[in-house]
């Protein structure tokens, strides 16, 4: 894939860039290395205050680097700019929040003693240059849930973006450049996919995140796992949002549009099957496909635009794929389905009816304005289409019934549960899947840790 700027609203190719070389990889690495040397020995205050420092002038420049993201990959320019201002809110909690996450921790006096020892603690040492595989639907924050904590915590980061995003890659290096972290804290690689493999057998590099799909995932693990190295893995998802008699059907129909469309429906989060029980199922489905019907598709500049264009062609053809293979095995088209005639990747909100177990989408992620919607007749018919996917990222289930919460704590396999609300990360609260959807967790304390040495200090 070249690296280059294409608008998705019209494919106009606004911007290319030349792949960094070998050489230039080799020193970015290198000088990755050098200034960890140094940088680890900082204290959290001096982190703390070049992070706050980025924060700042990442609120400053929300309008500007929204539309650069707008125009990057399509999502509506009002949740660029807050995606923008969620990044800055995320850097000032973990700016606050890692010297307490990260405090020394001290084994219970009887253990020291039962070891033999006088005294013992354990200490989040930081591992050193971080390799960060990061993609496009979310290009500021995904990179900054890594870098925040990476940074807080001592190590440095090397970012690899996706090849579509390459001016919201570099501002992300001008801002921690600017912010005043020591240069080779944060850098960005300009680098196709291709040159990962070498990157992650380069002994100087500790670690790696990765957030995108299950092949680049794969790839990713399994030269890390080669090499011996720790990696984070934030793959898709295909969340089920669940709806139960005693839920308030208005109120979760409206979410379910929010939930399903959000930055174009093109979210790993994004509850993508809705799984309605019988007693509510014609009511919800009313009303979820009036609230489909009614949103607002165009430019994605517009501040009154819904939904935009999906990111790339390819991403529009997967996508037309499953609906197309979902169509011919009998599913029901309740609205949208058909791509419009014209220029751009654009595809309409969409839900289909009718899922069986064989057809694609039932197994798949839809990654973009498409939602299917399930029929089920009970709590246990509910669980079982909601697990019967080889995902396990978030989950949503509107219910106000307190035993029907217990089942579905206990039952649901997913890295998250959201009742009467819609999933959405938070810096305090970690992030992250079972299943195919990867492993490892992003933010709260759990996220820091994640990239640390955990170390046992014992003295005898
Ligand atoms: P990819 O997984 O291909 O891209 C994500 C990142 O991984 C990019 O930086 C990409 O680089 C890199 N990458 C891709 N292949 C490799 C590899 N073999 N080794 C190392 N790095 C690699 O996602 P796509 O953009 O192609 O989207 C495809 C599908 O993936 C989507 O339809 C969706 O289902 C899923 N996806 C899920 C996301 C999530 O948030 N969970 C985010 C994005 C995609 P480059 O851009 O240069 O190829």
């Amino acid at each position: 894939m070249p690296i280059a700027t294409v608008n998705p609203a019209n494919g106009e190719t606004l911007k290319t860039y030349e792949a960094m070389g070998e050489e230039e990889v080799e020193r970015r690495i290198r000088l990755a290395e050098a200034t960890f040397r140094t940088y680890r020995t900082t204290t959290f205050a001096e982190r703390a205050r070049l992070l706050v420092r980025a924060a700042e002038l990442l609120e400053e420049d929300q309008a500007d680097i929204g539309a650069v993201m707008t125009t990057e990959m399509g999502k509506p320019v009002k949740q660029a700019r807050a995606e923008a201002a969620k990044c800055a809110k995320s850097m000032r909690w973990y700016a606050e929040h890692a010297e307490g996450l990260l405090a020394d921790e001290e084994p219970a006096e009887h253990d020291v003693k039962d070891s033999g020892g006088s005294r013992a603690l354990v200490r989040y040492r930081p591992l050193g240059p971080v390799l960060a595989v990061m993609p496009w639907n979310f290009p500021l924050w995904q990179v900054i849930r890594f870098a925040a904590p990476a940074l807080m915590a001592g190590n440095v980061g090397l970012l690899k973006h996706a090849s579509n995003v390459p001016q919201t890659a570099l501002y992300l290096e001008d801002l921690f450049h600017r912010a005043g972290f020591p240069e080779g804290c944060f850098q960005t690689l300009l680098i196709g996919s291709g040159a990962v493999d070498e990157i992650l057998r380069d002994e100087r590099v500790r670690a790696a995140t990765l957030t995108g799909s299950e092949p680049a995932g794969r790839a990713v693990a399994s030269t890390a796992g080669e090499m011996i190295k720790k990696t984070v893995l934030e793959l898709g998802g295909s969340d089920p949002y669940i709806v139960m008699p005693s839920a308030d059907i208005d109120r979760a129909a409206k979410i379910a549009v929010t939930a399903r469309v959000q930055n174009n429906g093109q979210s790993c989060i994004a509850a993508k099957r809705f799984i309605v029980h019988t007693d509510v199922y014609d009511a919800f489905a009313e009303r979820f496909v009036a609230g489909m019907k009614a949103l607002t598709v165009g430019d994605p500049m517009d501040e009154g635009t819904d939904v935009g264009p999906l990111s790339s062609e390819q991403g529009r053809s997967d996508l037309e794929e499953l609906v197309d293979d979902a169509k011919r095995s009998g599913a029901a088209v309740l609205c949208g389905g058909e791509r419009p005639d014209r220029e751009g990747w654009w595809y309409p909100p969409t839900v289909l009816a009718g899922i069986d177990r064989e057809m694609r989408i039932h197994r798949e992620e839809a990654f973009g304005p498409v939602a299917t919607l399930y029929r089920a007749d009970s709590l246990e018919d509910a669980v079982l289409i909601a697990n019967d996917t080889p995902f396990g990222l978030s989950s949503n289930v509107w219910t106000r019934d307190d035993a029907e919460v217990d089942r579905f704590v206990r039952d649901l396999e997913a890295g998250g549960i959201f009742f009467n609300g819609m999933t959405a990360s938070h810096p305090a609260f970690p992030f992250g899947g079972v299943k195919r959807s990867g492993y490892g967790r992003e933010l709260s304390g759990h996220g820091i840790r994640e990239f640390c040495n955990i170390t046992t200090v014992w003295h005898g």
